[in-house]
């Protein structure tokens, strides 16, 4: 039996909005907002049959602040990377450099000379504020770049060699996960794929007996994230790009991650540099903006000056093309790239990598003990060596000694309601689950007290406080 003297009592949305708590409300949210939220409020007391509360607009305001907060998009915020995975795509890469932050902001807030050139007051391209870092970073002849290297592959690929065929060695028909197949990209660029050799052994001879009037480009692809390994045989990019010319067909060479300067003082593998590539012969290199390079989201075409201007003219290219913001924050962080010296203090994607294992294993070792003290009773926070990744399919196999905390649970499902609760912190904590514990890798840990902070709401979470 609905209490007939507790549903008069409920108040009317006009007089909860006009109580000093509802106008509160109304400068924070918006009057549309606050009266949707009282007004469900109210239905929800209206079906419970009224309140018993002694102020009867607070509880319907009370409600009525729920509703908000159960409206505000959750998914899009900052969350602490422990996964020990840097460059993590599902976690959105790599970080941007400060210079790069702020000519994005700037961007962001300014009008930009984006197509004007200043100097003649005529109309500019945008790619003018990119080509000739590009082409001074890399030895290339021209450059251009576009929305990330999955476009630049699907657009090179459509230039090069639409209605005609592209050879692809077997053992590089990727997938790079995201939905990138290499043969399904191929087939949206309207190319005919034309497999090469076999899984483990492709060879010189094997393009070479392809190669025929249907022929459109050489795609040369690198095998990112895996790799294969034994009886193995691949024909090298110089190699390639000799038989490429002699048969006047172009070869295109998809770098995926791609690095602008060699890894190995850095202490990571070495990998061919972006100019030792142009430099063997390759037509086209494409690869990724936000990868080991440590930009925003992007994908660039390097290469021939004609095929450059060929890309340039596909119309494709206009539905692919950068914003202002991300080519502002793009050419900061090539910018970086003129002054190694200081690159791994301020590009941070090189620093996480290149960050000494001994002042991580020092970082682990002070907070063990103080992130013990934060966890619910009965779970254990040790310092322990770990090995970390670095994604994002660059360098697949190669990995770094790292330090971190394992967090022990006093019963296995108590780990999974941690990991859980650490996912609902303010700011969430991830890391990943290692033999029967979690394992937070202190790799990409730079703001300790922020991270302390957050793992002082779990207390909270758990009702002990
Ligand atoms: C990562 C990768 C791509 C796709 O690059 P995005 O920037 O993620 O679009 C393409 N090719 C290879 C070989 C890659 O490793």
């Amino acid at each position: 039996m609905p209490d007939k003297a507790a549903l008069r009592a409920l108040p009317s949305v006009d007089r909860v909005l006009s109580t000093p708590d509802g106008a509160a409300l109304i400068d924070a949210h918006g009057r549309a907002e606050v009266t949707a939220a009282i007004r469900a409020a109210l239905a929800g007391l209206r079906a419970e049959g009224g309140t018993g509360a002694a102020t009867v607009e607070a509880a319907v305001l009370a409600r009525a602040r729920d509703w908000l907060a159960a409206r505000q998009p959750a998914g899009l915020r900052p969350v602490f990377n422990l996964t020990g995975t840097v460059l993590h795509t599902n976690l959105g890469r790599a970080l941007l450099a400060e210079a790069a932050i702020e000519a994005a902001t700037t961007a962001m807030r300014e009008a930009m000379a984006l197509e004007f050139d200043l100097g003649t007051g005529r109309r500019g391209e945008r790619d003018d504020h990119l080509r000739s870092l590009l082409c001074e970073l890399t030895g290339a002849e021209d450059a251009t770049a576009v929305n990330n290297n999955a476009a630049a592959v699907l657009l090179a690929l459509n230039t090069l060699g639409a209605g005609r065929e592209a050879l692809v060695s077997r053992g590089e028909l990727i997938e790079i996960g995201g939905a990138f197949r290499m043969p399904d990209i191929m087939a949206r660029a309207g190319v005919r794929l034309v497999e090469i050799g076999t899984t483990n052994r492709t060879h010189a001879r094997d393009y070479e007996a392809a190669i025929g009037p249907e022929t459109g480009l050489i795609l040369k692809v690198h095998t990112s994230n895996y790799r294969i390994e034994g009886f193995t045989a691949a024909v090298g990019g110089a190699a390639l790009a000799g038989i490429a010319r002699k048969a006047g067909v172009p070869l295109l060479n998809d770098l995926g991650s791609g690095t602008l300067i060699d890894l190995a003082p850095h202490g990571l593998q070495r990998e061919p540099t972006v100019r030792e590539v142009v430099a063997e012969g390759a037509d086209l290199v494409t690869f990724s903006g936000d990868k080991l390079l440590g930009g925003p989201q992007a994908g660039f075409i390097l290469g021939r000056r004609d095929l450059i201007a060929a890309i340039n003219r596909n119309p494709m290219k206009r539905a692919l093309r950068l914003d202002k913001i991300r080519l502002a924050a793009l050419v900061a962080t090539l910018q970086l790239y003129r002054d190694p010296d200081r690159l791994a203090a301020r590009l941070p994607t090189l620093r996480l990598l290149a960050r000494d294992t001994a002042e991580i294993a020092a970082l682990a070792a002070r907070l063990a003990p103080r992130v013990a003290a934060l966890l619910p009773p009965g779970f254990g926070a040790e310092a322990c060596d770990c090995r970390s990744q670095i994604g994002s399919g660059a360098l697949p196999l190669d990995t770094l000694p790292s330090a971190g905390l394992r967090v022990t649970a006093p019963r296995g499902r108590e780990l999974e309601r941690l990991v859980a609760a650490l996912r609902d912190l303010p700011r969430p904590v991830l890391g990943r689950l290692q033999d029967g514990a979690l394992l937070l890798d202190l790799r990409c840990l730079e703001e300790e007290a922020g991270f302390l902070g957050s793992l002082g709401h779990l207390a909270r979470r758990y009702g002990l406080a």
